[in-house]
């Protein structure tokens, strides 16, 4: 089995800040696959092109991504983390997600990625699709809600100016869920091997000592 711990879930369950401690504390690599699919969707966006079929390879062949430590990601160099969280790009990012172009381009990268080194992988396919065969699988969910106020929150703090409102929030993440889980390519779901971990009204460090648990048997 691969060296890799998959975390997928929907939006909001904690994977990120969860999937970045847990990389930490084993000394792994962290990877954000949702910031990627993000950060390709910005790039397109930028070339002023829609979700659609006539995307081919091409159209991604100037796209180069990179990553830091404290889980940064670059588009060709540009530091664009911040700038991929808006409610626009991750609307964008699931319309472009469903492209089979788009999600080759990734899987792949991400394959080579987890195999160069011991990795946590975060996201919506990594135990289904990208690694079905990672020695670790969980898959985080919490309820609609307090997914939808961990990302308010989140948006709030990354920029305390925005005038959108929690029900907003709320209404394009079950929008997004929606899209994500029922797409024909790779869509939202737990594998069957994964372990599963209802987040809601769980502390970050009990859903932390919960995965190590299951990673040191
Ligand atoms: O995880 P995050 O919310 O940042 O992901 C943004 C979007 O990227 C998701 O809504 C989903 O459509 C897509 N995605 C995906 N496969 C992944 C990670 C993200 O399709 N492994």
């Amino acid at each position: 089995k691969k060296n890799v711990v998959a975390i997928d879930g929907p939006s909001g369950a904690g994977k990120s800040t969860i999937a970045k401690i847990i990389a930490k504390k084993l000394g792994y690599f962290y990877l954000n696959t949702g910031a990627m699919y993000r950060a390709v969707a910005l790039y397109l966006h930028r070339k002023g092109e829609k979700p659609s079929d006539e995307i081919t390879e091409k159209d991604l062949k100037g796209i180069e991504l990179d990553f830091d430590d404290e889980g940064n990601i670059y588009l060709n160099g540009e530091n664009v983390s911040d700038k991929i969280i808006t409610p626009e790009i991750s609307k964008l990012a699931s319309d472009f997600s469903k492209l089979k172009v788009v999600r080759k381009f990734l899987t792949e990268q991400q394959r080579k990625i987890g195999l160069s080194r011991p990795s946590v992988l975060e996201g919506r396919d990594i135990g289904t699709v990208v690694f079905p065969d990672a020695k670790y699988k969980f898959f985080l969910d919490a309820s609609p809600e307090e997914r939808a106020r961990r990302r308010y929150l989140q948006l709030k703090e990354k920029n305390p100016e925005t005038k959108i409102t929690f029900e907003e929030v709320l209404k394009q993440q079950l929008e997004r869920d929606k899209q994500d889980s029922s797409r024909d390519l790779a869509p939202l779901k737990k594998a069957e091997d994964a372990i599963y971990i209802d987040t809601t009204g769980m502390e970050i460090e009990d859903v932390v000592e919960k995965i190590l648990e299951f990673i040191k048997e």
